[in-house]
């Protein structure tokens, strides 16, 4: 028989949300146990150590002024956040021309402007979808029954226009635009505070990283809860409840609770056996619910020869390879680092090549935009998060046509004594650190409400 644990909750998974539950219900004077798939905690935020004390993310990095959640854990944890290098010139390259601007880049007005009306006509579409419950927005059956790219069709007439939605799906939805319904994209727009928040550096998402590299949030509430409270290595097959207990089969353990926090991707949640079964709603969700595309790549250089020349280190591209790039090296010093996004179909394509030509690839995209140099690192550093057994997919699951509508409801809803968080389930900044740190806090309320307050 396997050892067995009990504690008032067990919260399965030690990514950002988990943990954040374990930390909050702990504080509230509640037992909990953690378990944990993998050998590290952290779940999508992972250093990758470059030496000399400097981690670079390989997961989760930048954090936005208006994230507020992530924001007051980090600093809570006395952790800094330090600014992207953003410096000079951004590079476009569309339809086999490269551009190089600061502000707006100089193309065909009509075009510039077709795009501009696309993105403000998703905008005030995003503004009418009730971030609780997508699915009561108006119109939400119909936006619910197209994708993406069935909207940019009919209202999207140039190819720039048309560009503009591809990258943002591919590059913040890690998508095809003929994968996510519409009502996710205006529900994602909605959830972040629109378009720039989302795309841009200062002042918007990708404006810093905390110093130390992300997942030293995930490492010091590890550290907080106490060795006892967290295991590793212990693989969550099976949950079983009755109407006064929860009893969760691990690897190697079996763990007995009044409730339970599921603190992992739907698509993952959805490979999990219950018992009595899901109810089917919640069963559905994880079936349609699937994860992005992403292969996160670093190329790490003696020096930041890019910003001697001039440019920033941001690259957005319609070309092969890593279609968006940012400058991570440190603000200043002498190494420098660049950063690449494969996504969608071309982090699929990748992900079936050889390691060898997929890095030649990167780098051949690194040096149409930064120039011979960028093909010459003195590291290269990769992800595919894909083909990571305990992810399957980042930056998060998007929804298709149909899910919001059909099984939004069940996202949030408890299932007897279980408790869903992960940053599927957020309301604000879902997809994000941010968001994980918010569900896990709206989670930890619940089950905390549920118990009613600890025996003194
Ligand atoms: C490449 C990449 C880039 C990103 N960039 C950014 C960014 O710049 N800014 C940003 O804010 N966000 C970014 N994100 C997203 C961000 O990292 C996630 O939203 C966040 O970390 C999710 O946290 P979570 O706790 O909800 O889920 P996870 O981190 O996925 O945690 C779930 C945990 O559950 C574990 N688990 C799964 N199944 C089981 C099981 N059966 N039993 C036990 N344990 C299990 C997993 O191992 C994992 O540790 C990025 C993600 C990736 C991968």
């Amino acid at each position: 028989m396997a050892p067995r644990a009990e504690a008032d909750v067990i919260v399965v998974g030690a990514g950002l949300a988990g943990l954040t539950a374990a930390r909050q219900l702990q504080g509230a004077g509640r037992s909990v146990l953690v378990l944990e798939a993998r050998d590290r905690v952290g779940g999508r935020v992972l250093n990758h150590s470059l030496g000399g004390g400097q981690a670079a993310d390989v997961g989760g990095q930048f954090v936005g002024p208006a994230q507020r959640h992530i924001l007051g854990l980090a600093a809570e944890l006395g952790l800094a956040t330090q600014p992207i290098f953003t410096s000079g010139l951004t590079i476009l390259e569309f339809a086999g021309k490269r551009h190089s601007y600061r502000g707006i880049p100089r193309l065909s007005p009509l075009q510039l402007a077709d795009s501009g009306r696309a993105i403000f006509a998703l905008e005030r579409m995003a503004r009418r979808v009730p971030l609780d419950a997508p699915w009561r927005a108006p119109g939400a059956t119909a936006a619910d029954s197209r994708t993406l790219a069935d909207w940019a069709r009919r209202s999207v007439r140039t190819r720039l226009g048309r560009f503009a939605i591809e990258a943002f799906s591919r590059g913040v939805l890690a998508c095809e635009p003929g994968e996510v319904s519409l009502l996710h994209v205006l529900f994602y727009l909605r959830s972040a505070g629109g378009f720039r928040q989302l795309t841009e550096t200062s002042g918007a998402a990708q404006q810093d990283r905390f110093a130390g590299g992300s997942q030293l949030i995930a490492i010091r509430m590890a550290e907080q809860l106490g060795p006892g409270s967290v295991r590793l290595g212990a693989p969550v097959t099976r949950i079983g409840q009755t109407p006064s207990q929860v009893t969760v089969h691990a690897a190697g353990l079996e763990a007995a609770g009044r409730r339970a926090v599921i603190a992992v991707p739907p698509a993952l949640a959805g490979r999990i056996s219950y018992d009595p079964p899901l109810p089917a709603d919640r069963d559905q969700l994880t079936q349609a619910a699937p994860m992005g595309s992403v292969i996160k790549c670093l190329a790490v250089y003696d020096e930041p020869f890019w910003r001697y020349a001039g440019y920033n280190g941001q690259a957005i591209s319609d070309g092969p390879a890593a279609q968006v790039t940012f400058d991570t090296g440190p603000p200043s010093g002498p190494s420098g680092i660049l950063l690449g996004f494969v996504t969608a179909t071309e982090a699929r394509r990748l992900a079936r090549a050889d390691p060898a030509r997929r890095r030649a690839e990167v780098l051949a995209s690194f040096a149409r935009y930064f120039g011979p140099a960028a093909a010459q690192p003195a590291d290269y550093i990769e992800h595919d998060w894909t083909a990571d057994q305990w992810t399957r997919g980042c930056y998060g699951a998007h929804f298709p046509p149909g899910t919001w509508t059909q099984f939004g409801p069940a996202l949030r809803r408890p299932a007897g004594l279980l408790h869903w968080a992960g940053t599927e389930t957020a309301t604000n900044w879902s997809g994000y650190m941010d968001g994980a740190v918010q569900s896990g806090q709206r989670a930890a309320s619940e089950v905390l409400a549920a118990l009613g307050s600890p025996r003194p």
